[in-house]
C-alpha cells in the first residue's frame, strides 16, 4: 500500500526505505492507483500543464562508445543514419517547425562521447539558429568539459542534456568504453555552470527495480532539473536487440516511481513510448509526467505532433509554452 508514501511526498518529506518498497511492490492490478497518486503529485507541483520538447539528430552514427541499446554505436551493425553535423540552417528550420507546434525547448543532439573543437563551434552556430527560431536552446553533445560549456553558454545555450542511462551498479553491463563517473562528472559540471540540466535514462535494458531506484536517487543528489525517460525499443544488431518491450504497466510504474522519488523535477517521456503504449498514451500522460518529447527521436520515428496534441487535450492537459526553468 503506497498511501504512506503518497502522504509523505505530498507533505514534502523524504521517502523511507519502506515507502520505496511499497511502491516497488505494486503489482499490475494496482498500478492504476499508483499512477493516479503520481498524477496527483505532479498536479500539485506543475498543475495540468505539460511541456513539449523536440530534438534534431544533428550528427548521427559512428559513435566510439558501445552502449548496449544504442543504434548509433559504431560497434554494432544497425540501420541507423550516419551523417556529419547538419549545419545551422537545417537546425533552424527544424526548430521553427517545432516552435509552430507548441514546443518550448529544442535540443541539438550529436552522437559520440565528446565533441571536438570544430563540432563545438558548429554547435554554437546551431544554438544561435534555435534561438532565432524562438525556442530555448539545449544541446546533447555527450560529455562537455567546463570550458566548452562556457563557450556554448556565451552563444545562448540554456540547457544541457546528458543521460546517466542506468544505475552505477548496472552501467558496466551497459557500456564498457567509458565509466559511470565520467557521465556523473559531466552532469555535475553542467549543474555547477547554472545550465538547466536534463539527465535520465533508458528503461527495459535488463536493469532491476533497485537499479531504477538507484538511478533516481543519483539524479536527485546531483540536482538535475529534468529527467527524460526512455523505454527500450530493441534495435536489431545491438546487444539489447532481442530484449522484450516493457509491459505498459511496468512502464507506467517506472514513471510513477520517478514521480514519487523526484516530486519537484520535470519528468519527460521520450523515446519508446509509442512502442510500449501503442496509440493510446492517455494513461501514460496522466501518470505523473510533466513533459513530453514530440516528433522523431534520434533513430526511431515518433508520433505526429497533431496526434500528440489531440491526446494531450483528451487527457485534460494543456501545453506549457514556457522553458520550464
Ligand atoms: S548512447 Fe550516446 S555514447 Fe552511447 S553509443 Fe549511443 S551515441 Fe554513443
Amino acid at each position: 500500500v503506497t498511501d504512506d508514501a503518497f502522504t509523505r511526498v505530498v507533505e514534502g518529506r523524504e521517502l523511507r526505505d519502506r515507502d520505496i518498497r511499497a511502491v516497488l511492490e505494486t503489482g499490475p492490478d494496482e498500478v492504476g492507483r499508483l499512477a493516479g497518486q503520481a498524477a496527483e503529485i505532479k498536479q500539485r507541483r506543475f498543475g495540468n500543464r505539460l511541456q513539449l520538447c523536440a530534438i534534431i539528430n544533428a550528427k548521427s552514427g559512428r559513435c566510439s562508445e558501445d552502449c548496449s541499446f544504442c543504434a548509433q554505436s559504431g560497434h554494432y551493425a544497425t540501420e541507423a543514419p550516419v551523417h556529419g553535423f547538419v549545419g545551422p540552417e537545417r537546425i533552424g528550420l527544424a526548430a521553427g517547425r517545432a516552435v509552430a507546434g507548441g514546443v518550448a525547448r529544442f535540443g541539438i543532439v550529436t552522437s559520440g562521447k565528446m565533441p571536438d573543437r570544430r563540432e563545438v563551434a558548429e554547435m554554437a552556430k546551431g544554438i544561435e539558429a534555435v534561438r532565432r527560431a524562438g525556442a530555448v536552446a539545449d544541446v546533447s553533445p555527450g560529455i562537455l568539459p567546463p570550458e566548452d560549456i562556457a563557450l556554448l553558454k556565451a552563444a545562448g545555450l540554456a540547457g544541457y542534456h546528458h543521460n546517466l542511462e542506468t544505475s552505477r551498479r548496472f552501467f558496466p553491463e551497459v557500456c564498457s568504453t567509458h565509466g559511470y563517473e565520467e557521465d556523473v562528472q559531466a552532469v555535475r559540471d553542467a549543474v555547477a555552470s547554472g545550465l538547466h540540466v536534463c539527465s535520465g535514462g533508458i528503461f527495459g535494458i535488463g536493469e532491476t527495480w533497485e537499479d531504477r531506484v538507484e538511478l533516481a536517487l543519483t539524479l536527485k543528489e546531483l540536482g538535475v532539473h529534468s529527467v527524460p525517460v526512455n523505454f527500450l525499443q530493441p534495435i536489431p544488431g545491438t546487444p539489447c536487440g532481442g530484449r522484450p518491450l516493457l509491459e505498459p504497466w511496468e512502464a507506467l510504474k517506472i514513471v510513477a516511481l520517478l514521480r514519487f522519488l523526484l516530486p519537484d523535477r520535470h519528468i519527460r517521456i521520450c523515446g519508446g513510448r509509442e512502442a510500449v503504449f501503442g496509440r493510446d498514451k492517455r494513461l501514460l500522460l496522466a501518470s505523473g509526467a510533466s513533459g513530453l518529447m514530440v516528433g522523431d527521436y534520434l533513430t526511431t520515428r515518433g508520433a505526429s505532433l497533431d496526434s500528440d496534441l489531440a491526446e494531450l487535450a483528451g487527457a485534460g492537459l494543456v501545453l506549457d509554452r514556457t522553458s520550464g526553468e
